[in-house]
């Protein structure tokens, strides 16, 4: 059975294996807690909707409080036994490595979930999202045997040692975007300084969560060090954020409901909170911009890139008037090599949007664009209704001014805004000009300008003449309304920890 009219040869292995998995009742949708599956204690569920196809791919436990308490409460037991955050980081170090090279032996299980139940390109998820989240896990077990604490430069009479501790409970609420790598972004830092956690999964995509945390047992973390309750955002997400248990929380999500986060720890018990939010990044480029095919296939290639959901996604081109004609070319002549298709294809680089729900929300902004008066150069329709599924166009708006909702509201797909400007300070407060400040590129051969612009871009991250080229070692996060935390890197350890002052008087003989 295929809702595609010709799939390759290719695509069908995946579809066998997807539909072998669904038939044999094998996608396990119940929560883990305490080393074990479990359903949700009132046994509430809800489906599991496949956007390749609409079709619904088995049940996940609704969690609702009862089950984030049990869940917390096993953690913080897990935690004041010391059974992992008394653990030496060395040995901590290796039980994180096994579970990266399980993570690595599943790979295909681990792809195949992501792109069922996200909808994202299966090559990508081969390619990006499962390495990406073992890099991330292996990253942090490789570093954490390698940190040092500190000895403060006080008096001779006195040894002040300044000490990381791990904070306790960690609550992780992750979106679905990247579900994988999102927790692991979370998980990394988190339990390689001895933390216990509690995760919840987004309920548009929970499967690789839990089935990450059966592999992290099964590479011997102790049960109840890691918990995943998944569930819907007002159930288990604020029964989470909530609890007088949990003494951090590190979300990724919207800004809409980061906001909510900070209203949450107010409520409760003021527990530290990490906002890793929304953006609308600019991608600048001035006329000395020296490649125009190089820009062009850059902010093609990481806005269409996961349909264009992504936070850091560059979804308005802010381009001199003296290239923007020559820029758009290019970019226009790009976006047919984006088109949608069928997400088990190998050779598919854009899939489904994640959910019905996603997919209105974008046509939404398409229609909001054209009345507001911005010009539809590109796309703009739902595509490949006929399988079931949730595919839009790549789309692209030229004539868009900063003020339109079209360039100031993060829509997440893939729908790109082209705004034209004059000279350097407009190419700035354009780039400024949203809430947002998560990331921004400049392109630019002078090296002053690429230098200056880049230091008034109001953003975590600035690229220069690339776009999306990072890695593990250095943060990821934003500015303004973009967030307070950073994941990645060494700075991430920050979030997990607390800084203990031990101040020892050394008397004189
Ligand atoms: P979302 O805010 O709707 O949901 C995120 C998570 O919060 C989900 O698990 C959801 O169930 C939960 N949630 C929703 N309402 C809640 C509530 N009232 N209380 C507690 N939890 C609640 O975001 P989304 O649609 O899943 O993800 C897309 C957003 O994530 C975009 O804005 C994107 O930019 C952002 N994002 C940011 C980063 C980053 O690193 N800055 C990375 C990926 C995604």
């Amino acid at each position: 059975m295929t809702a595609f009219s010709s799939p390759s040869a290719q695509a069908r292995i995946w579809r066998d294996r997807a539909d072998a998995l669904v038939a044999e009742q094998r996608l396990d949708g119940r929560a883990w807690i305490d080393g074990q599956r479990v359903a949700a204690q009132g046994g509430a569920t809800f489906d599991c909707v496949s956007p390749i196809d609409g079709r619904v791919l088995g049940q996940i436990a609704r969690g609702q409080a009862a089950d984030v308490d049990a869940a917390v409460q096993v953690a913080r037991r897990t935690f004041e036994a010391g059974v992992w955050s008394r653990q030496a980081p060395v040995a901590r170090k290796k039980v994180l490595q096994r579970w990266a090279e399980l993570m690595v032996q599943h790979k295909d299980e681990l792809a195949l979930l992501e792109t069922l139940d996200m909808g994202k390109p299966i090559q990508y998820s081969l390619s990006v999202d499962v390495p990406l989240a073992v890099r991330c896990i292996a990253w942090y077990a490789e570093a954490i045997d390698k940190v040092y604490d500190e000895v403060a430069p006080t008096g001779p009479d006195a040894l002040a040692m300044i000490q990381r501790e791990a904070v306790g409970v960690v609550g992780a609420i992750v979106p679905w975007n990247y579900p994988m790598l999102m927790a692991a972004w979370k998980l990394g830092p988190a339990l390689a300084t001895g933390n216990s956690v509690v995760i919840k999964p987004s309920e548009k995509s929970s499967l690789t969560a839990m089935r990450m945390a059966e592999l992290a047992h099964k590479a011997g973390l102790p049960a109840g060090v890691l918990n995943v309750v998944p569930g819907y955002g007002h159930e288990a997400g604020e029964a989470l954020a909530l609890h007088m248990d949990v003494d951090a929380l590190g979300f990724t999500g919207s800004t809409r409901v980061g906001r909510k986060m900070l209203t949450y720890a107010a409520e409760s018990n003021l527990k530290r909170v990490f906002n890793e939010l929304g953006g609308k990044s600019a991608f600048v480029v001035f006329d000395d911009v020296g490649s125009v095919q190089r820009a062009a296939k850059a902010v093609a290639g990481s806005l269409f890139f996961n349909q264009g959901e992504s936070c850091n996604a560059p979804s308005r081109l802010v381009v001199h008037e003296a290239v923007a004609d020559a820029v758009l070319e290019e970019v226009l002549a790009m976006a047919p090599h984006h088109q949608p298709a069928d997400p088990l294809d190998p050779s598919t680089v854009m899939g489904a949007l994640v959910d019905a729900g996603q997919l209105r929300t974008v046509l939404g902004y398409i229609d909001q664009g054209k009345a507001q008066g911005a010009r539809c150069v590109a796309g703009g329709e739902q595509v490949l209704a006929e399988t079931g599924g949730y595919y839009v166009q790549p789309t692209v708006f030229d004539g868009v001014r900063n003020d339109m909702t079209i360039a100031q509201e993060e829509i997440f797909g893939p729908v790109l805004s082209v705004i034209r400007f004059q000279d350097e300070a407009e190419a700035i407060q354009i780039a400024n000009g949203t809430p947002y400040g998560l990331q921004a590129s400049v392109w630019s051969q002078g090296l002053d300008r690429a230098h200056r612009v880049a230091r008034a871009i109001r953003a975590g991250t600035v690229h220069v003449n690339q776009y999306d080229e990072d890695d593990m070692t250095v943060p990821f996060g934003g500015f303004k309304q973009s967030g307070n935390g950073r994941d990645k890197s060494l700075h991430a350890l920050d979030k997990y920890t607390e800084l203990k002052t031990t101040w020892i008087r050394i008397n004189p003989a």
